[in-house]
């Protein structure tokens, strides 16, 4: 037995909220984090059919990739479709979770495990997120102070890096100054220059932090009129972000790439379709889980020889191809997310060896008759 609460940081650890995209609901959306979990059930979709299953399992927590409540909600009452999955999850005591856009974009992520799942090494995201731009701090302190000065900065959150605390490099100097009428100098008097041995102290801190850093600074410089400087780093790409670029080990076609995908991922009753000529080489794939149809452009960009998606339109693709794109291969939307759950599942089992713990191998593909 474990506790909710530990759950949930296991899993937003993997796969950070502060990933999603602006509009995405992410996170708990029922369950207490205090209450104890032995069964965990993962699935795409917490469709009605996966309710059941995760009730009639004795789950304590459903994981799932969708958000059940995506939109402005008024009303979870037990007459409305969502709201009565809610009540029936409520009184089983089985809490709901999803990681959605922010599984979408760590590392790993959604797209990871489709691309394993059709024997891609991956090189990339397709879409990088930047890395979170720091603040770097550059303060000028007499070497008297140079101690205090970083203690309070480190205490205000600055000098964290990575798994790193307290770091800051500083380099001695020579400080300049002429105190004129209405100054009060800790160091010299009114109307003489002084000079002061100082250190440059440099460190790095979180933007959010810059407040507290600021105040932290004032308070720990013996100057009236501290000098400093912040200069917000440029961003840099990472290997975050939507959709993945991989590789096959062979080149082969796109008839034999295409049934690589279909053996690869779930069977559904759409199965995998292609756009593009059949003969085409195919050896770098970008691949986004769900819909991608608004990456396009990055395949594109990427020069891969063929994407990987699901949602696919008639337009957007015919356009895409008389551009002279990447060949396009299409499956379902739950089939492409479908390799994460069994991630998503590592995650867990790695983090928290005692808890019991299914992908639901129900198919929450809509589709359901071809003709
Ligand atoms: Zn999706």
């Amino acid at each position: 037995m474990t506790d909710l609460a530990e759950l949930i940081g296991v899993l937003d650890a993997a796969y950070p909220p502060k990933l999603a995209e602006s509009w995405d609901s992410v996170g708990l959306v029922c369950g207490d984090p205090a209450q104890q979990v032995s069964k965990v059930l993962f699935a795409v979709d917490a469709t009605a059919a996966v309710v059941d299953e995760a009730i009639a399992w004795g789950a304590q927590a459903l994981v799932v990739h969708h958000p059940l409540l995506l939109r402005g909600v008024d009303s979870v009452a037990a007459d409305t479709p969502k709201g009565a999955l809610l009540h029936r999850l409520i009184r089983a005591d089985c809490a709901l979770f999803s990681a959605h856009t922010n599984a979408d974009s760590a590392d790993p992520g959604v797209s990871d495990a489709l691309a394993a799942a059709v024997g891609l090494t991956v090189t990339g995201p397709l879409d990088p997120k930047p890395v979170a731009s720091m603040d770097k701090w550059v303060v000028q302190v007499p070497q008297t102070h140079t101690a205090a000065l970083m203690s309070a900065l480190f205490a205000a959150g600055a000098g964290a890096l990575g798994d790193y605390r307290e770091a800051a490099w500083y380099t001695a100097g020579t400080g300049q100054f002429l105190p004129v009428d209405g100054a009060n100098p800790a160091i010299g008097a009114i109307g003489t220059v002084e000079t002061v041995t100082e250190d440059a102290v440099e460190v790095v801190a979180a933007p959010s932090a810059r407040r507290a850093v600021l105040a932290a600074l004032r308070a720990a410089h013996p100057y009236e009129e501290p000098a400093y400087h912040v200069t917000e780093c440029a961003p840099l790409p990472s290997s975050l972000g939507i959709g993945r670029i991989g590789e096959l080990a062979e080149p082969e076609t796109l008839r034999e790439f295409t049934e690589r995908v279909g053996n690869g991922l779930p069977r559904t009753v759409w199965g995998v379709r292609a756009a593009g000529d059949p003969d085409r080489v195919i050896e770098r794939v970008a691949v986004c889980g769900g819909a991608g149809d608004s990456y396009l452009g990055a395949a594109i960009r990427a020069g891969v020889d063929a994407y990987l998606t699901s949602d696919l339109r008639h337009h957007p693709v015919d356009e895409h191809l008389r551009r002279g794109g990447p060949a396009l291969v299409d499956a379902a939307h739950w089939a492409t997310e479908f390799p994460w759950c069994a991630q998503a599942e590592s995650v867990v089992t790695r983090a928290l060896p005692g808890l019991t713990t299914r992908v639901s191998t129900l198919r929450t593909d809509p589709w359901t008759v071809t003709g």
